[in-house]
This record gives structure tokens, sequence and C-alpha cells, in this order.
């Protein structure tokens, strides 16, 4: 799981016009709206980001009525709200609820993950009965799952000095099409690898594209594609699709991901969809508030609001995802 509650510093605290009970303390990339006086800048505190699953304990003021009941624990999901005006996303919690004592200034615990030691889970999404399937196995310990780092959480100097392609983060059901070496196909959810079923809609979309012919076709043993799945029944479906699958990365076991301009090129040999690529360039000089301002748009496939941008590196495996807070603040 990631991590989703860690200790941190707190870069700053902002005023906000107009409201005299609270502020807005700043961590990284992150701004969540705090009781006026409870932190002062440098103070260590927990963060927990949102879609953190909090324990009514930790916080019992998040329930407006009764708890609700995740993994049976009852709590509140976090998530992007406004308040005053202000964006705020997540919750800052005092040091003292995972460290007994204070912690001396010898040890440097910025960065302690406290997420288990507080009984934080990270909230999921049920999943619908046509995404569920059989089981066949675990995901395929050959090829990496599909993630995506934050942009409030990377250390942008690090990524700066590059190029990148920027592609739509489309937002449905992670899908990954695996020919293995022994020339077995798979076709996995994000975690798991599932049996074929005509009436799951991941085996369903390989059969639409045939993509087990088409791998095999161009003898692409040892690759797996990977995508988003979009279309009735997922993750709200937006962009009103019946049933998509849109390619934004293909591994190679033992080699990795291909660079973007490769891997366009063999998903357009395969005649399959790509997520919508939407430009290529460097990032010198852009902030985070600069990167996550350009998350803001309109979707390329459907006329609604875009999830965000994913940026890859055209040179390393350097990637990370900036996601729109307005699409935040409407859909989660
Ligand atoms: P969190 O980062 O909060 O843990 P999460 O792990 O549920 O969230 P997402 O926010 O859905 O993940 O972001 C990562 C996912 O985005 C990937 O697993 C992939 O399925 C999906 N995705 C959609 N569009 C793209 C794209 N253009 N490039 C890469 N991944 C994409
Ligand atoms: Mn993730």
């Amino acid at each position: 799981m990631r991590q989703m509650a860690t200790v941190r510093r707190i870069d700053a605290i902002q005023p906000i016009p107009n409201a005299d009970a609270i502020e807005c303390a700043v961590i990284g990339g992150w701004k969540v709206v705090v009781k006026k006086g409870e932190y002062q800048p440098g103070d260590l505190a927990i963060y927990c980001e949102i879609d953190s699953w909090i324990p009514n304990e930790l916080a019992p003021f998040l329930s407006k009525k009764e708890p609700k009941e995740f993994n049976g624990v009852k709590g509140e999901r976090l998530r992007t709200v406004r308040l005053r005006g202000q964006l705020s996303q997540g919750l800052l919690l005092p040091l003292s609820f995972a460290f007994a004592l204070p912690p001396t200034t010898s040890v440097d615990i910025v960065g302690t993950d406290v997420t288990e030691t507080l009984g934080i889970q990270k909230w999921e999404a049920p999943i619908p009965a046509q995404l569920a399937g059989q089981v066949r196995g675990n995901f395929p310990s050959a090829i990496p799952k599909t993630d995506q780092e934050r942009v409030q959480n990377i250390r942008l100097e690090e990524y700066l000095d590059d190029t990148y392609e920027v592609t739509e983060k489309l937002h449905g059901a992670s899908c990954t099409f695996y020919l293995d070496t022994e020339g077995q196909f798979h076709v996995c959810s994000r975690n798991l690898d599932l049996k074929p079923d005509e009436n799951n809609s991941y085996w369903k979309a390989a059969y639409k594209y045939g993509i087990e012919q088409k791998m095999r076709d161009l003898n692409l043993r040892g690759y797996a594609i990977q995508g988003e799945l979009c279309g009735t029944g997922i993750n709200g479906n937006n962009y009103q699709l019946g049933l998509e699958f849109f390619a934004f990365d293909v591994y190679q076991v033992g080699i990795g991901y291909w660079r973007p301009t490769a891997r366009q090129g063999l998903i357009e040999m395969l005649g399959i969809r790509h997520v919508p690529v939407l430009t290529t360039m460097t990032l010198v000089h852009l902030t985070k508030e600069e990167i996550l301002a350009s998350a803001e748009g309109t979707s390329a496939i459907a006329p609604c609001k875009r999830e965000g941008l994913v940026y890859k590196s055209e040179h390393s495996d350097k990637t990370f995802k900036a996601v729109s807070n307005a699409w935040l603040l409407k859909y989660e």
C-alpha cells in the first residue's frame, strides 16, 4: 500500500481571506485547512493524504452523522474539499497520535510512515460485478503493476531537466494484456490475473480487439500491453463509452518499459487506441502549482472534465501524475 500517513514538516501557514477560525497549512505540494493557531511553520505533524480511510477514534469530527464503514473499520474517507474558498486536501494530526514520547531532535523522523500504526487504510472503490471476474492467480510477478506518483509528492528538482510525453489520465480501470515468455496469454486487472470469461469486461475487451492474436502475430512474447479500460459500469463512465481500451504502456520482460515514442509506434502497429497524447515538453522552470494548473481541462475523448495528466520521461523511467483539482472536487 502507498504511504497514506507520514511524518512531515509544515512548510508554511497561510491565512485564508475572510476566515478567522481557520488557516491553511502547506506540506510539500499539498494544502490542508487547519484550526487557527494549532500548528506553526516548521512543526512536525502527521499528514494523511486524500483517500486515506481514517478510523473514527482518530478524528471523530470528520463524521457529520454516523461514521461509515470500510473493511470493518468505522471512519471516513478523506476527500478533496473547499472550505471558505480554500482548497483542502488531506488531514493533519498531532505527532503525539503516533509517538508516545516527543521525538528528540537527534532522530530525524520526517518521512516515517505511520499508516499502519494509526490503523489507516487506503480507501478503494468497491469492484463492480462485471469487472470482478474469476481469479486465475496473482498479478504476474514478471511485470510491474500500473501506478503513478502524484506531483505533490515528488522532488520536482529531480524531474525538471528532462523531456516528457504528456498524456491524458483516463478514469477507468487498469488493464494489462500479457503474452508471457512461455507463450501463455494473460488478461489482468490492477492486482489479479483473471480466468477467461465472456462476461468479464477485461476479457470482453481482449476479445473485442483480438489482442491475443495481434500480440502473437507480432511475436510479442514476454510483452505486456498496459492501459485503461473505460466504458459502461466502469468508474462512473463520464466518457459515455461502450467498452474501450486505451494503451498507455508497453513493458518488455528483461528490458523494461518502452520509451514513449517507440511505445506509441508499437500501439499503432497493433491497431489499438492509445491514451490521448497532448504534447511533448521539458519541465524546466515549472512549479508544482503550474503543473497542477495545467492538469485542468476538457477530456480529448469526450465532452467532460479530464481527470488529469500523466508525465513520462522520454529518456528514463521517471513518471508522475497531476490530477485535476476541479475533477476531484466534482467527482471524488
Ligand atoms: P493513488 O495514486 O492515490 O494511490 P491509485 O493508485 O488508485 O491512486 P490512480 O490515481 O488511478 O491510482 O493513478 C494511477 C493509474 O492511472 C494507473 O494505474 C493507470 O491505471 C491509470 N492511468 C490512466 N491514464 C493513464 C495514463 N495516461 N498513463 C498512465 N496511467 C494512466
Ligand atoms: Mn497509486
